[in-house]
């Protein structure tokens, strides 16, 4: 809505006709339906019969022009970590890398190897999974 209606009220009988609050001159709005009213009738009689008022309007308007849209708001700490927890703690959606896993675990941990340990079981898993990246870096 503009900041012309600080100043002016529309007629009650005659919706096309627009009164001025500070000398109740009646002024038309342009057009003849809804869609074609303008205020620029209006900021006219304002501006030669109020200038006061109009610099009021005209700092006004300025003012509505020169707020900046919000930018983008900067991502916060936790929403990244939510980004990396999403790509990196889902569940994967093949069992292709679990089924090498108990593959390597049945190589590590045969027959003549049931004496094995749990936690000697393990380092030796991490190490057979794990030593190839590291010698191919
Ligand atoms: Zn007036």
């Amino acid at each position: 809505m503009s900041a012309a209606w600080r100043y002016f009220k529309i007629s009650e009988k005659e919706a096309r006709i627009a009164i001025c609050k500070t000398c109740s001159a009646d002024i038309s709005r342009g057009g003849v339906t809804a869609k074609t009213f303008t205020t620029s009738g209006l900021l006219h009689h304002l501006k030669s019969k109020h200038p006061d008022k109009y610099a009021e309007y005209d700092q006004i308007t300025s003012a509505q022009k020169k707020k900046v849209l919000p930018s983008t708001p900067t991502p916060s700490v936790a929403d990244l970590f939510e980004k990396v927890a999403r790509k990196y703690l889902s569940a994967p959606c093949t069992s292709t890398d679990s089924e090498r896993l108990f593959s390597a675990a049945s190589h590590v941990l045969d027959e003549k190897r049931n004496r094995l340990m749990a936690d000697k079981a393990e380092k030796l898993l991490f190490i057979k999974k794990n030593l190839p990246l590291f010698l191919n870096k």
